[in-house]
């Protein structure tokens, strides 16, 4: 299996690339923030129970990670591999996803971040927010949510050098070129 972690700050593009990439190379993409939107615009259980947190810019608590995560690969055992977009964002998520990879003798294949500036991620998400109307695009949100990325997320990147499976690229330019950065990384590691 090929399991790729398309790695960044929140408006970075992983979303838009993580599309992209699941199609061209036949893999499930997995977004847990679009789960958890989803979960929110059904009112489910776990919609209501992260609604707040999200609204605040704050991370979702691991242990609901690993469920969802848990459902998401079950609901596609017989995957090619996945594209991890907005998971794993703390340490313990990545144990996690480690372990729960091992359970299937299967691996993290390679984390990619895309790497974007703070004052561009910041102009984008300001964009974004009058497009889409995002709860969690506000100004002040958003500035939490670079904040939680900085502390929480960012010391994944040492983690994942320390086992040889890090790499990134510049995340600014037109979306296709940087998408054909991507494929020539996954094209040397596949
Ligand atoms: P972005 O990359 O633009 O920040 P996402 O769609 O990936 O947006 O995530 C939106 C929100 O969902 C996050 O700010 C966080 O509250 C929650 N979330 C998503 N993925 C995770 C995760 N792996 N761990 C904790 N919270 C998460």
């Amino acid at each position: 299996m090929f399991n790729f972690i398309l790695f960044g700050p929140p408006g970075s593009g992983k979303g838009t690339q993580s599309v992209k990439i699941a199609e061209k190379y036949n893999l499930v993409h997995i977004s847990t923030g679009d789960i958890f939107r989803k979960n929110i615009r059904e009112k489910t259980d776990l919609g209501l129970k992260v609604q707040s947190i999200i609204e605040k810019g704050e991370l979702v608590p691991d242990a609901l990670l690993i469920e969802i995560l848990e459902d998401a690969m079950l609901q596609h055992s017989k995957a090619r591999g996945f594209v991890f977009d907005g998971f794993p964002r703390t340490i313990q998520q990545a144990n996690d996803l480690d372990a729960m990879l091992a359970k299937r003798n299967e691996s993290v294949s390679i984390v990619l971040a895309l790497t974007v500036g703070d004052d561009e991620i910041l102009k984008r998400l300001l964009k974004r927010a009058e497009i889409e109307g995002r709860k969690d695009d506000t100004k002040e949100v958003i500035e939490n949510r670079i904040k939680v990325y900085n502390s929480q997320t960012q010391p994944l990147i040492d983690y994942y050098k320390k086992k040889k499976k890090f790499q990134s690229l510049v995340g600014i330019g037109s979306i296709d070129d940087i998408f054909g950065g991507i494929c020539r990384i996954i094209d040397s590691v596949i």
